[in-house]
Parts: C-alpha cells; structure tokens; sequence
C-alpha cells in the first residue's frame, strides 16, 4: 500500500503546477544524480526572431521568406511558428501539397507545384542538395527549390531567465551532472550550455540519438542512482519514455508527449524540477 504521505507530496505539487502520475516517480526524484535537459523550448524561450536572410538563387529575400512560411506552415515546431510569425502574412493553403516533416531534420513540401526543403544542414545532405555553411551562432533554416539551394533564413533564440537559477538550484540539491541534448547545431548549443552553466552539451542529435546519449549516461550510472529528462514534447518522445524520470513541460506539449511523460510540469520554468525535488525529499522525510 501507498503511504499517506505521498498523496501530500503529490497534492503538494499538484499546487506548484507539478502534475506527476504515480508516488513512485515523485520518491524516484529523492535519488536523481543526472538531469538531462532538451534545448529548445526547455532551456530556450523557444520563441526565435529572424535576424538574417541570405538569397543564394533566384528569389528576393520576401520570396525567400514566404516560401519558408508556406513551408513551415502545418508544423508546430518552435522554429515554424517564428519563421511564420516573421512572415506575417496569411498563408495560402491551397498551394501546399504533400507536407512531410523530418523530425530533427525539417520540412519537404510542394508549394506552387515546386519541390521544398526547409531544414538544416542533416537535410541539406540527405537530399543531396549543394549547400553554404555560414559561421553564425543562430539557428539556420536553408532552403532548397526544385534540387536548386536558394539561401537560408538566421534566426535565433535565447535563453529562458529561469534556466540559469534551474541548473543552479539542481547543483545546489546535490546533482552530479546537468547535461543539454540538442537537434542544433554545435555552435548554438554550446553557447546556449556555457550561457547557463549546463555541464555537457551534445549537439546535431536525431530523436533516436538522444535515446542512446540517455541509454550511454545509464551505463554510467549505478542502479540506484536516477536520470531524470526534460523536454517540452516536441521530438523528444522516445527520450521522455527512456529516462528514470521523464517530464514535460510547458503543459501544453502534444497528447503523446503528456502520454509519455512520467511528471508534467504546467509552466514553462526549469527551476519547477528543482521544486520537485525539493518537495520529493520533504515527502520522503514525512513518510520514512
Ligand atoms: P531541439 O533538440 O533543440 O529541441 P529538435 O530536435 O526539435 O531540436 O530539432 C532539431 C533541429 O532540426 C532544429 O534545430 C532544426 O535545425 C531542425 N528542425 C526541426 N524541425 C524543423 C522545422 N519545422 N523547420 C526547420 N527546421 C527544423
Ligand atoms: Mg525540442
């Protein structure tokens, strides 16, 4: 049986906008030694502003835009909703077929009857196409028209406040490694983990990637020890389902994401894993 405790715990989180699914994840959070973060949209704002546009082809810098726009137009990825939001046009449907999302990778869609690819450098390469790798620390969107490499779009992201004080805090509770997995690029990520004091960073990561850095840090790790991830749902799945402890933040996140997740964190602060565990070891202290 369950004891009375836990429901405290539970309840005491609950009110901190801390839902978790069973007792055994919050007293699994007592023994957590690795805390291994997603990048984007957990330790980032998530929210990026376009702060470059290179035309390398025929089209203008607008037609450059639009057509990452109509591309990017039926994802929720963080980097859509921004390249949509720079766009700030409506979207003409009508002219998009065959939508494909890449995850970790990007978009491949006709629009105009015309074959797009919108994604990074992984996409570039797996569809051969012959591209420019500028040296910037944004993220880069390129993009490919018919086979033909058109240019790429900058944009760039920051930081959440509250990411700072979170690896801070987790340090404080006594974690022995925070570490950032991302699908960016090396450059962007390693910035982003300096930035916040992350202790590792591994970079350009699939989904599947992911998983093995995870299934790598607990061959590492002794039994009793705990990983916790966190993610905010997109891309990132496989990885919530892997770790000890899989939790998904922003509340919001996709139903397989909130599915998967073992602790749902309703806000967007990475200190609320800090909060977790806090109230995790007042719990354990009430019961034991
Ligand atoms: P993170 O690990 O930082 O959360 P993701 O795994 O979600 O990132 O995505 C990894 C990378 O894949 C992105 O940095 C981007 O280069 C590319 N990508 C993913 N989705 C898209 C998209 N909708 N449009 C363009 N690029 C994308
Ligand atoms: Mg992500």
């Amino acid at each position: 049986s369950i004891p009375l405790g836990f429901f405290g715990g539970i309840g005491a989180a609950s009110k901190k906008g801390i839902l978790t699914k069973g007792s055994n994840y919050l007293e699994a959070l007592n023994d957590v030694k690795y805390v291994v973060f997603d990048k984007t949209g957990t330790l980032t704002k998530g929210v990026f502003n376009v702060t470059h546009i290179q035309t390398e082809g025929k089209l203008t810098a607008n037609e450059l835009l639009e057509y990452a726009a109509f591309a990017e137009s039926y994802s929720n990825h963080p980097i859509a909703q921004s390249v949509l939001q720079a766009y700030g046009k409506d979207v003409n449907k009508g002219v998009i077929e065959g939508y494909e999302e890449i995850s970790g990778h990007g978009i491949k869609v006709k629009i105009y009857g015309k074959n797009v690819l919108a994604g990074n450098a992984k996409l570039m390469r797996k569809e051969q196409i012959d591209f420019i790798h500028p040296e910037t620390l944004g993220t880069v969107i390129h993009i490919a028209i018919d086979g033909a490499y058109e240019g790429y779009i900058v944009i760039s992201d920051e930081p959440k406040e509250d990411a700072r004080r979170a690896v801070q805090q987790l340090k404080q509770l006594g974690i022995k490694k925070t570490v950032m997995l991302t699908g960016d690029a090396q450059n962007v990520a390693e910035k982003v983990g300096q930035q916040l004091g992350v202790d590792e960073v591994y970079a350009e990561l699939l989904p599947q990637d992911k998983v093995e850095w995870i299934e790598r840090l607990d061959a590492h790790k002794s039994q009793k020890e705990k990983l916790i991830f966190v993610g905010d749902g997109i891309n990132d799945t496989p990885v919530l389902a892997r770790a000890d402890v899989g939790i998904a933040m922003g509340g919001l996140g996709s139903d397989a994401a909130i599915e998967a997740a073992d602790i749902v964190i309703m806000t967007d602060e990475p200190s609320k894993i800090a909060t977790a565990i806090t109230i995790a070891k007042r719990t354990r202290k009430i019961v034991w």
